[in-house]
Protein backbone atom coordinates (compact mmCIF):
# COMPACT_ATOMS: atom_id res chain seq x y z
CA UNK A 1 0.00 0.00 0.00
CA UNK A 2 1.36 3.46 -1.01
CA UNK A 3 1.23 6.37 1.26
CA UNK A 4 -1.89 7.69 -1.36
CA UNK A 5 -3.89 5.00 0.00
CA UNK A 6 -3.03 5.52 3.32
CA UNK A 7 -3.71 8.88 3.07
CA UNK A 8 -7.48 8.01 1.78
CA UNK A 9 -7.86 5.99 4.57
CA UNK A 10 -7.05 8.66 6.82
CA UNK A 11 -9.04 11.35 4.89
CA UNK A 12 -12.14 9.02 5.22
CA UNK A 13 -11.73 9.05 9.24
CA UNK A 14 -11.16 12.49 8.89
CA UNK A 15 -14.30 13.28 7.06
CA UNK A 16 -16.51 11.84 10.55
CA UNK A 17 -14.60 13.93 12.73
CA UNK A 18 -17.27 16.75 12.57
CA UNK A 19 -20.31 14.50 12.76
CA UNK A 20 -18.16 12.70 15.62
CA UNK A 21 -17.55 16.12 17.59
CA UNK A 22 -21.28 17.10 17.51
CA UNK A 23 -22.92 13.74 18.23
CA UNK A 24 -20.76 12.79 20.92
CA UNK A 25 -22.38 12.13 24.60
CA UNK A 26 -25.58 11.80 22.33
CA UNK A 27 -28.06 9.25 22.46
CA UNK A 28 -29.28 6.99 19.41
CA UNK A 29 -32.19 4.90 19.46
CA UNK A 30 -31.61 2.23 17.24
CA UNK A 31 -34.70 -0.05 15.94
CA UNK A 32 -33.31 -3.09 14.96
CA UNK A 33 -35.48 -5.16 12.81
CA UNK A 34 -36.00 -6.47 9.33
CA UNK A 35 -33.19 -8.39 7.02
CA UNK A 36 -30.57 -6.28 9.25
CA UNK A 37 -31.69 -8.45 11.89
CA UNK A 38 -32.06 -11.90 10.27
CA UNK A 39 -28.97 -12.58 7.74
CA UNK A 40 -25.81 -13.82 9.04
CA UNK A 41 -23.79 -11.43 6.27
CA UNK A 42 -25.53 -8.70 7.82
CA UNK A 43 -25.51 -9.05 11.68
CA UNK A 44 -22.21 -8.42 12.28
CA UNK A 45 -21.94 -4.92 9.72
CA UNK A 46 -24.73 -3.36 11.93
CA UNK A 47 -23.27 -4.78 14.87
CA UNK A 48 -19.84 -3.62 14.55
CA UNK A 49 -21.48 -0.57 13.89
CA UNK A 50 -22.99 -0.33 16.90
CA UNK A 51 -19.33 -0.74 18.68
CA UNK A 52 -18.19 1.90 16.96
CA UNK A 53 -20.66 4.23 17.48
CA UNK A 54 -20.32 3.49 21.43
CA UNK A 55 -16.78 3.54 20.67
CA UNK A 56 -16.79 7.28 19.59
CA UNK A 57 -18.74 8.28 22.27
CA UNK A 58 -22.02 8.22 20.95
CA UNK A 59 -24.95 6.39 23.73
CA UNK A 60 -27.00 3.64 21.04
CA UNK A 61 -29.83 2.07 23.21
CA UNK A 62 -30.77 -0.75 20.41
CA UNK A 63 -34.94 -2.04 20.66
CA UNK A 64 -35.10 -4.63 18.66
CA UNK A 65 -37.70 -6.45 16.47
CA UNK A 66 -38.34 -10.12 15.73
CA UNK A 67 -41.13 -10.57 13.08
CA UNK A 68 -39.73 -12.52 11.17
CA UNK A 69 -38.61 -15.27 13.82
CA UNK A 70 -41.70 -15.58 15.83
CA UNK A 71 -43.72 -15.78 12.37
CA UNK A 72 -41.47 -18.95 11.48
CA UNK A 73 -42.25 -20.22 14.93
CA UNK A 74 -45.70 -19.78 14.89
CA UNK A 75 -45.46 -21.53 11.95
CA UNK A 76 -43.75 -24.66 13.37
CA UNK A 77 -46.62 -24.67 16.16
CA UNK A 78 -49.36 -24.49 13.39
CA UNK A 79 -50.23 -20.89 14.44
CA UNK A 80 -50.95 -17.96 11.55
CA UNK A 81 -49.58 -15.01 11.59
CA UNK A 82 -52.01 -12.15 11.10
CA UNK A 83 -51.31 -8.55 10.76
CA UNK A 84 -54.28 -5.69 10.83
CA UNK A 85 -52.74 -2.01 10.18
CA UNK A 86 -49.59 -3.41 10.10
CA UNK A 87 -49.94 -4.70 13.93
CA UNK A 88 -49.30 -8.16 14.78
CA UNK A 89 -52.95 -9.53 16.26
CA UNK A 90 -51.48 -11.18 19.56
CA UNK A 91 -53.32 -14.12 21.11
CA UNK A 92 -52.57 -15.65 24.81
CA UNK A 93 -50.56 -18.40 22.34
CA UNK A 94 -48.35 -15.98 20.20
CA UNK A 95 -47.71 -13.90 23.54
CA UNK A 96 -45.56 -16.56 25.07
CA UNK A 97 -44.14 -17.12 21.88
CA UNK A 98 -42.93 -14.24 20.80
CA UNK A 99 -41.81 -13.43 24.89
CA UNK A 100 -39.73 -17.26 24.68
CA UNK A 101 -38.37 -16.83 20.56
CA UNK A 102 -37.57 -12.94 22.12
CA UNK A 103 -35.94 -13.51 25.61
CA UNK A 104 -34.39 -16.68 24.24
CA UNK A 105 -33.30 -16.16 20.72
CA UNK A 106 -33.09 -12.72 19.22
CA UNK A 107 -31.91 -10.64 22.31
CA UNK A 108 -28.90 -12.74 23.35
CA UNK A 109 -27.65 -13.14 19.71
CA UNK A 110 -27.68 -9.27 19.94
CA UNK A 111 -25.98 -8.52 22.69
CA UNK A 112 -23.93 -11.66 22.34
CA UNK A 113 -22.82 -9.46 19.01
CA UNK A 114 -21.74 -6.43 20.71
CA UNK A 115 -19.98 -8.21 23.19
CA UNK A 116 -17.80 -10.60 20.54
CA UNK A 117 -16.73 -7.15 18.47
CA UNK A 118 -15.85 -6.00 21.55
CA UNK A 119 -18.40 -3.87 22.89
CA UNK A 120 -20.08 -4.28 26.32
CA UNK A 121 -24.16 -4.98 25.73
CA UNK A 122 -26.75 -5.46 28.74
CA UNK A 123 -29.98 -7.61 27.46
CA UNK A 124 -33.47 -6.16 29.06
CA UNK A 125 -36.65 -7.67 28.82
CA UNK A 126 -38.96 -5.11 27.49
CA UNK A 127 -41.40 -6.69 30.45
CA UNK A 128 -39.18 -4.90 33.42
CA UNK A 129 -39.30 -1.79 31.28
CA UNK A 130 -42.17 -0.77 29.39
CA UNK A 131 -45.68 -0.55 31.29
CA UNK A 132 -48.27 -1.49 29.05
CA UNK A 133 -52.65 -1.48 28.80
CA UNK A 134 -54.08 -3.55 26.44
CA UNK A 135 -54.29 -1.67 23.06
CA UNK A 136 -57.81 -0.31 22.24
CA UNK A 137 -59.99 -2.59 19.39
CA UNK A 138 -58.58 -0.65 16.39
CA UNK A 139 -61.22 0.47 13.10
CA UNK A 140 -59.93 -0.96 9.90
CA UNK A 141 -61.86 -1.19 6.75
CA UNK A 142 -65.16 -0.65 8.37
CA UNK A 143 -64.16 -3.13 11.00
CA UNK A 144 -63.60 -3.02 14.83
CA UNK A 145 -60.81 -5.29 15.29
CA UNK A 146 -59.65 -6.98 18.79
CA UNK A 147 -55.62 -6.73 18.77
CA UNK A 148 -55.41 -9.15 21.63
CA UNK A 149 -52.34 -9.03 23.78
CA UNK A 150 -51.45 -5.69 22.00
CA UNK A 151 -50.00 -3.17 24.52
CA UNK A 152 -49.89 0.77 24.40
CA UNK A 153 -46.95 2.23 26.19
CA UNK A 154 -48.27 4.01 29.75
CA UNK A 155 -44.56 4.20 30.73
CA UNK A 156 -41.42 3.63 31.30
CA UNK A 157 -38.87 2.65 33.68
CA UNK A 158 -35.39 3.67 32.37
CA UNK A 159 -33.63 3.45 35.37
CA UNK A 160 -31.55 0.77 34.54
CA UNK A 161 -31.17 1.57 31.12
CA UNK A 162 -29.52 4.79 31.34
CA UNK A 163 -27.35 2.93 34.32
CA UNK A 164 -26.00 0.85 31.40
CA UNK A 165 -25.37 4.34 29.16
CA UNK A 166 -23.70 5.69 32.13
CA UNK A 167 -21.61 2.89 32.39
CA UNK A 168 -21.04 2.96 28.20
CA UNK A 169 -23.22 -0.55 28.09
CA UNK A 170 -25.47 -1.00 24.95
CA UNK A 171 -28.83 -1.49 26.41
CA UNK A 172 -30.62 -4.43 24.17
CA UNK A 173 -34.41 -4.06 24.91
CA UNK A 174 -36.83 -6.13 23.89
CA UNK A 175 -40.51 -4.76 22.53
CA UNK A 176 -42.64 -6.62 25.31
CA UNK A 177 -44.39 -5.17 28.41
CA UNK A 178 -46.11 -5.69 31.37
CA UNK A 179 -49.48 -4.13 33.10
CA UNK A 180 -49.88 -4.08 36.65
CA UNK A 181 -51.12 -7.58 37.02
CA UNK A 182 -47.79 -8.91 35.15
CA UNK A 183 -50.19 -9.71 32.34
CA UNK A 184 -47.71 -9.62 29.31
CA UNK A 185 -47.80 -7.37 26.31
CA UNK A 186 -46.37 -7.05 22.63
CA UNK A 187 -45.60 -4.10 21.55
CA UNK A 188 -44.98 -3.27 18.32
CA UNK A 189 -41.03 -2.62 17.89
CA UNK A 190 -41.72 1.17 16.48
CA UNK A 191 -43.66 1.91 19.00
CA UNK A 192 -41.22 0.94 21.55
CA UNK A 193 -38.37 2.69 20.00
CA UNK A 194 -39.95 6.03 20.19
CA UNK A 195 -41.07 5.32 23.78
CA UNK A 196 -38.01 4.37 24.71
CA UNK A 197 -36.40 7.43 22.93
CA UNK A 198 -38.77 9.98 24.55
CA UNK A 199 -38.06 8.56 27.99
CA UNK A 200 -34.26 8.56 27.51
CA UNK A 201 -34.51 12.42 25.59
CA UNK A 202 -32.65 10.79 22.95
CA UNK A 203 -31.67 13.17 20.18
CA UNK A 204 -32.25 10.96 17.35
CA UNK A 205 -34.27 7.59 16.45
CA UNK A 206 -32.69 5.23 13.24
CA UNK A 207 -34.93 2.48 12.23
CA UNK A 208 -33.25 0.00 10.33
CA UNK A 209 -35.34 -1.87 8.16
CA UNK A 210 -36.09 -3.92 4.82
CA UNK A 211 -36.90 -0.49 2.92
CA UNK A 212 -34.55 1.84 1.76
CA UNK A 213 -36.98 5.39 3.20
CA UNK A 214 -40.60 6.09 2.60
CA UNK A 215 -41.37 5.27 -1.06
CA UNK A 216 -43.38 7.71 -3.29
CA UNK A 217 -44.14 4.61 -4.78
CA UNK A 218 -43.85 1.55 -1.99
CA UNK A 219 -43.02 -1.27 -5.18
CA UNK A 220 -40.11 1.46 -6.75
CA UNK A 221 -36.97 1.66 -4.90
CA UNK A 222 -36.06 4.57 -7.28
CA UNK A 223 -38.96 6.20 -5.57
CA UNK A 224 -37.13 7.71 -1.91
CA UNK A 225 -38.49 10.92 -0.77
CA UNK A 226 -35.30 12.25 1.03
CA UNK A 227 -36.91 14.58 3.75
CA UNK A 228 -40.03 15.08 4.96
CA UNK A 229 -41.63 16.79 7.93
CA UNK A 230 -44.60 16.53 10.11
CA UNK A 231 -47.09 17.86 7.21
CA UNK A 232 -45.48 15.67 4.47
CA UNK A 233 -46.02 12.66 6.81
CA UNK A 234 -49.62 13.71 7.17
CA UNK A 235 -50.33 14.11 3.66
CA UNK A 236 -48.60 10.99 2.43
CA UNK A 237 -50.50 8.86 5.46
CA UNK A 238 -54.43 10.63 4.17
CA UNK A 239 -53.80 9.73 0.38
CA UNK A 240 -52.25 5.97 1.06
CA UNK A 241 -48.87 5.90 0.17
CA UNK A 242 -47.71 4.35 3.55
CA UNK A 243 -49.66 1.66 4.68
CA UNK A 244 -49.32 -1.50 6.31
CA UNK A 245 -45.72 -1.67 8.63
CA UNK A 246 -45.00 1.78 7.50
CA UNK A 247 -47.73 3.14 9.48
CA UNK A 248 -46.62 2.40 13.30
CA UNK A 249 -43.22 3.21 12.10
CA UNK A 250 -44.85 7.36 10.89
CA UNK A 251 -46.79 7.83 13.60
CA UNK A 252 -44.37 7.00 16.77
CA UNK A 253 -41.92 8.70 14.45
CA UNK A 254 -44.00 11.99 14.70
CA UNK A 255 -44.65 11.15 18.26
CA UNK A 256 -41.56 11.36 19.51
CA UNK A 257 -40.40 14.56 17.20
CA UNK A 258 -43.38 16.26 19.09
CA UNK A 259 -42.12 15.37 22.40
CA UNK A 260 -38.19 16.71 21.49
CA UNK A 261 -36.61 14.08 19.56
CA UNK A 262 -34.57 16.17 16.56
CA UNK A 263 -34.81 14.14 14.10
CA UNK A 264 -35.67 10.34 13.04
CA UNK A 265 -34.00 8.25 10.39
CA UNK A 266 -35.30 5.36 8.13
CA UNK A 267 -32.80 3.28 6.67
CA UNK A 268 -32.31 0.32 4.77
CA UNK A 269 -30.55 -1.95 6.72
CA UNK A 270 -29.59 -4.41 3.95
CA UNK A 271 -27.05 -2.38 3.36
CA UNK A 272 -23.62 -2.69 4.59
CA UNK A 273 -22.87 -0.10 6.90
CA UNK A 274 -26.33 2.02 6.53
CA UNK A 275 -25.58 3.40 10.35
CA UNK A 276 -22.51 4.74 9.58
CA UNK A 277 -23.63 5.81 5.75
CA UNK A 278 -26.15 7.80 7.36
CA UNK A 279 -24.59 9.89 10.48
CA UNK A 280 -21.11 10.36 9.57
CA UNK A 281 -21.85 11.09 5.63
CA UNK A 282 -23.65 14.46 4.37
CA UNK A 283 -25.19 11.91 1.97
CA UNK A 284 -28.40 10.50 3.56
CA UNK A 285 -29.21 7.07 2.78
CA UNK A 286 -32.65 6.77 3.59
CA UNK A 287 -35.50 9.11 4.91
CA UNK A 288 -35.15 11.32 7.90
CA UNK A 289 -37.79 13.21 9.76
CA UNK A 290 -37.47 16.55 10.95
CA UNK A 291 -39.68 19.08 13.16
CA UNK A 292 -41.30 22.20 11.19
P1 LIG B 1 -39.96 -3.81 10.07
O1 LIG B 1 -39.73 -5.23 10.33
O2 LIG B 1 -38.70 -3.08 9.78
O3 LIG B 1 -40.80 -3.09 11.10
P2 LIG B 1 -42.33 -3.68 8.35
O4 LIG B 1 -42.58 -4.72 7.33
O5 LIG B 1 -43.14 -3.68 9.59
O6 LIG B 1 -40.76 -3.73 8.66
O7 LIG B 1 -42.51 -2.23 7.69
C1 LIG B 1 -41.86 -1.86 6.48
C2 LIG B 1 -42.77 -2.11 5.27
O8 LIG B 1 -43.72 -1.06 5.12
C3 LIG B 1 -42.06 -2.10 3.93
O9 LIG B 1 -41.39 -3.28 3.70
C4 LIG B 1 -43.23 -1.87 2.97
O10 LIG B 1 -43.78 -3.10 2.56
C5 LIG B 1 -44.26 -1.16 3.81
N1 LIG B 1 -44.63 0.14 3.26
C6 LIG B 1 -45.89 0.59 3.12
N2 LIG B 1 -45.92 1.82 2.56
C7 LIG B 1 -44.63 2.17 2.32
C8 LIG B 1 -44.02 3.34 1.73
N3 LIG B 1 -44.73 4.38 1.27
N4 LIG B 1 -42.67 3.35 1.63
C9 LIG B 1 -41.93 2.31 2.08
N5 LIG B 1 -42.45 1.19 2.64
C10 LIG B 1 -43.79 1.11 2.77
MG1 LIG C 1 -42.81 -3.48 11.64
Amino acid sequence: MDFAQLAAQADTLIEALPYIQRFRGQTFVIKYGGAAMEEPDLIPLVLRDIVFLEAVGINPVIVHGGGKAITRRLKEKGVAARFVAGLRVTDAETVDVVDEVLSSVINPEIAGGINRFGGRARSFNGRSVFRTRKAPPIHHEGAEVDLGFVGDVLGCQVLQVIKAVQEEVVPVISPLGEDDAHQAYNINADVAAAEMAIALEASKIIYLSDVNGILRDPKDPSSRIPSLNPDGVAALKADGTVSGGMLPKVDSCLKALDHGIEKVHLIDGRIPHALLLELFTDKGIGTEIVRG
